[in-house]
């Protein structure tokens, strides 16, 4: 078995009661049966609370009053870990913000970026992301997995997460070659050929003959397509949809230039570096799911999607504030805009089969 991980892992620590907004506050934790077994035969002196807060049906820990996971304490603490230890918790709670995509013989793990400290430090780094790979000797084999095309797959990730590393070229110019790559690779693998990343043709560059209609057109995605989990989120996304297009198609094209001369003299990280972080995180993490549903394009497009819809989401702040925007507002939008499209199945899903640009 191949163990592929972020070289940023190992730099992770959770950190607790000083984390500006708590995995455990609003969320659904659905407790695995292992872990609902063990609490379930728990004979300890919290045995009552435990129980008392536990939602049998439905296989899930209840919350409080203030809509928030039962156990978690006012100073933010989880009173399940205070008095049962690490070991106690479910695993869902022990393993986030970690994530694992699995393919045969294959585990690759990540971090959550809607995690807000992993979202703090990718937001914070300005290297070229690499990955680690471990090994042993465990095999294993997935009933009908298409090993072919997932070494295919490999091969075109690499060169796309090359070509989004490659500081020579502007962001834009390394989005729009990922886009053509995704979608000649496509249409090879429709057409029963194989698939590789130094096949690219002309037909399949994308076209943007209305830039203005359509960043207006993927904007609406978010409130119209999308699922939306977090009634705040709503707000987030009506209010930044007046910023960006409540005046006129010249206002919004001369707030860019602005927006972008401010962000280049700020004291943020540089903004072209932000957004490959973002493309090459879901990149990283999404794009090998093809081996499964065969939608290679889907994936790219919805990747280079987020990073435009981030960008969107910090000028839709910036002008909110009155044409100002600070480090931890750019780590917040990216840790809820990931909550918003990794904690849904099917938001996952959907952004995959919007179409997001034209060729
Ligand atoms: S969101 Fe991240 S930093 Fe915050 S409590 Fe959860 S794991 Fe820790």
């Amino acid at each position: 078995m191949i163990y592929s991980y972020p070289d940023y892992y190992n730099k992770f620590h959770c950190i607790a009661d000083k984390c500006p907004d708590t995995c455990c506050s609003s969320w659904q934790i659905v407790v695995d049966e292992d872990s609902l077994n063990y609490y379930e035969n728990f004979e300890g002196e919290y045995r009552d609370t435990l129980h008392k807060n536990i939602d049998w049906a439905e296989g899930t820990f209840k919350h409080n009053r203030k809509g928030k996971c039962a156990f978690l304490r006012d100073d933010l603490l989880c009173d399940m870990y205070q008095h049962m230890g690490k070991e106690s918790l479910c695993t869902t709670c022990r393993e986030y913000p970690r994530h694992t995509e699995e393919f045969e013989n294959v585990r690759e793990i990540s971090l959550s970026l809607s995690c807000p400290e992993v979202a703090r430090m990718l937001m914070n780094n300005k290297d070229i992301v690499t990955w680690k790979i471990k090994s042993d000797e465990e095999e294993e084999i997935f009933e009908e997995f298409d090993y072919f095309l997932f070494t295919n797959l490999e091969d075109i990730r690499e060169e796309m997460i090359h070509i989004l590393q490659n500081r020579d070229f502007r962001i834009c110019d390394r989005f729009s070659k990922v886009l053509q790559i995704g979608a000649s690779a496509q249409r090879h693998f429709d057409e029963g050929e194989l698939i590789s990343w130094l096949d690219v043709e002309e037909q399949d560059k994308v076209v943007v003959e209305k830039e203005y209609e359509l960043l207006k057109m993927q904007f609406s995605f978010l409130s119209e397509e999308l699922e939306i989990l977090y009634e705040d989120w709503n707000k987030v996304l009506v209010e930044s949809e007046v910023f960006l297009f409540g005046d006129d198609e010249q206002t919004f094209f001369q707030n860019r230039t602005e927006f972008e001369i401010w962000w280049e003299k700020s004291t943020l990280p540089p903004m072209e570096i932000v957004l490959e972080q973002i493309v090459v995180y879901f990149l990283s993490i999404y794009l090998l799911g093809a081996v499964y549903d065969e939608n290679i394009i889907g994936k790219v497009e919805a990747c280079v999607g987020h990073g435009i819809e981030l960008y969107m989401l910090l000028l839709a702040r910036w002008l909110k504030n009155e044409k100002h925007l600070t480090k931890e507002e750019l780590v917040e939008l990216v840790y809820r805009y990931s909550r918003e499209i990794e904690h849904s199945d099917e938001n996952l899903e959907q952004v995959e089969v919007l179409k997001w640009f034209q060729r």
